[in-house]
């Protein structure tokens, strides 16, 4: 039977509930064990695919085609816990099963409530990832104790220990200890607060993980304990990381968390084997080469918008021994600037995924800019669509070349419609989602890079290369060179003639790991690498 662990949050938002969950997972993997993660999202939507960068970052983006929080994201980084639909549930997919099971008439007449209904719903959803073969299902619940949206899940996880026994679960509440400069000293008060109200709930949390800025005293972690209900060594500090989001785990270790939850839980734990993890972190802390590398998009300000990206440029820059220095650039703030000005040095240039016309514009004068200037450029999604107007316009010479996306009614639609697509009116959930297979061009660089014919990769699109335009763009060379198993729809362009450009209609940012970079990542960074220009080898003018 599966054992589960329930990760909470209190005192503030953006605690790093997700990246303390991934960390658990990966310690309770490297220590033998199968792990499944899970997230619950209070919110009423139904879920994240339909939501605002800008409010909620990256929507991650699973094999099954689920359009997840981005959190997920941390899960598959840091283990190799299997996720699908069961992986992320929200407030509004809870209560559009309630609703749709009342219309069927399931609950024979009687008064729908959120105790029991709503509830049951929810451990059903808590019940779904465990399985015989899965030692603990580790299950974090967004938001913040106290908000009134978490209120079912916080009940919900109570009702489920009573359910399992409660030698099967294990609470696990990360706090926030702020420092108050003022003062001289760190606080314990937003923590016996937040652990308050959970007990109030009836939530006696296990283990305390407290983030914090300074080291905590053994007064503060007494203190902690008594007021908390915890015994001493369930007082976990959790230091904030400036380096790497990977060195979470370590700092977790050194607190004796795994040891902790392995024998709360009486679980068949091995030694643990943290080698992969040290030799990465070393690795990291010690590169041989400074590289930089412009993501335009229109969400450049927003740091979790293009989170996998980003995650995914490092794990490549480890694997080259690069650091990579990210410069994040507005694609308006190119239309009012130009290229030339905002991507001066350079090394090379990403254009991730994105949806709507605004700053198009300045995607494509930067991916002009690299084609033109032979700087390495990966094009993902709306990347790639971008660079094939620009070569469309500017190549081919199909003057006033669009996607239908921005411009319905342009002279060359390079971009167009997926059939399967022109009839769907709804938003959420219905566009080109999850894993597909592709097949690659013998010979092409993109082959090389994976080292492999036939692929599969993650999708999110509504659009595709419109297939009547394929003989005009190989003859001005930019070759089609992955498609789907059918040949139908194009997965990959490439320009042979040029250092490093690639482009592709899927993401394989989301299936990027650590120790184990995305081919195409790989291979990005490596040309990036090999064009730089040391800056002392820029002759003064
Ligand atoms: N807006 C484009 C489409 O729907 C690209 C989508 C994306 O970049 N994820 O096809």
């Amino acid at each position: 039977m599966s054992k589960h662990i329930f990760v909470t949050g209190g005192v503030v938002s953006s605690l790093g509930k997700g990246l303390t969950s991934a960390s658990i997972g990966m310690l309770l993997e490297q220590r033998g064990l199968t792990v499944r993660l899970q997230k619950l999202d209070p919110y009423i939507n139904v879920d994240p695919g339909t939501m605002s960068p800008y409010q909620h970052g990256e929507v991650y983006v699973l094999d099954d085609g689920s359009e997840t929080d981005l959190d997920l994201g941390h899960y598959e980084r840091f283990t190799s816990s299997r996720l699908n639909r069961d992986s992320n549930y929200t407030t509004g997919q809870i209560y559009q099963s309630v609703i749709e099971k009342e219309r069927r008439g399931e609950f024979l007449g009687q008064t729908v409530q959120v105790i029991p209904h709503i509830t049951n719903e929810i451990k059903n959803a808590l019940a779904k990832p465990a399985g015989e073969d899965i030692d603990v299902v580790i299950t974090e619940i967004g938001g913040t104790v106290g908000d009134i949206e978490s209120q079912p899940f916080l009940e919900a996880i109570r009702q489920f220990a009573l359910d399992v026994g409660k030698e099967n679960c294990l609470y696990i509440h990360l706090t926030l200890v702020p420092y108050l400069k003022a003062a001289g000293e760190l606080k314990t008060k937003p923590t016996q607060h937040s652990v308050g109200i959970l007990r109030q709930i009836g939530v006696q949390p296990d283990i305390l993980i407290c983030r914090t800025e300074r080291s905590l005293g053994r007064d503060e972690c007494a203190k902690i304990a008594l007021f908390c209900n915890v015994p001493v060594e369930a007082v976990i500090e959790e230091k904030d990381k400036d380096f790497s989001v990977y060195e979470v785990p370590m700092s977790l270790v050194e607190h004796g968390l795994d040891e902790l939850i392995v024998r709360k839980l009486h679980l068949p734990a091995g030694d643990l084997d943290l080698d992969d993890w040290r030799d990465l972190l070393h690795r990291m802390r010690n590169p041989e080469h400074e590289i930089s590398i412009a993501v335009v998009g229109k969400y450049a300000e927003h740091r979790d918008a293009y989170k996998s990206i980003y995650e995914a440029l490092d794990h490549a820059g480890v694997a080259h021994r690069a650091q990579i220095r990210i410069q994040r650039v507005h694609s308006q703030a190119v239309e009012r600037e130009g290229s030339e000005r905002l991507l001066a040095g350079v090394d090379g240039l990403l254009v991730p995924g994105g949806f709507g016309d605004r700053g198009i514009e300045g995607k494509i004068d930067v991916i002009r800019f690299a084609r033109e200037r032979s700087i390495p450029f990966l094009g993902i999604c709306l990347g790639m669509q971008c660079a094939v107007v620009e070569f469309a316009r500017n190549v081919v010479g199909l003057d006033g070349a669009n996607s239908t996306e921005f411009d319905k009614d342009n002279p060359h639609p390079v971009i167009c419609l997926l059939d399967e697509q022109k009839t769907i009116t709804d938003k959420g959930g219905t566009m080109r989602l999850g894993a597909h297979p592709a097949k690659l061009a013998p010979g092409s660089k993109a082959a090389g890079c994976y080292a492999a014919e036939q692929i599969s990769e993650r999708h999110r699109h509504r659009y595709e290369f419109n297939n009547a335009y394929r003989r005009q763009f190989a003859a001005c060379g930019m070759n089609v060179v992955g498609t789907s198993p059918d040949g139908l729809l194009v997965e990959i362009v490439e320009i042979p003639n040029h250092p490093w450009f690639i482009a592709v209609q899927f993401h394989p940012e989301f299936k990027s790991r650590p120790t184990a970079p995305h081919p195409l990542f790989d291979g990005f960074i490596g040309a990036a690498v090999e064009c730089h220009v040391p800056q002392s080898l820029i002759p003064n003018p």
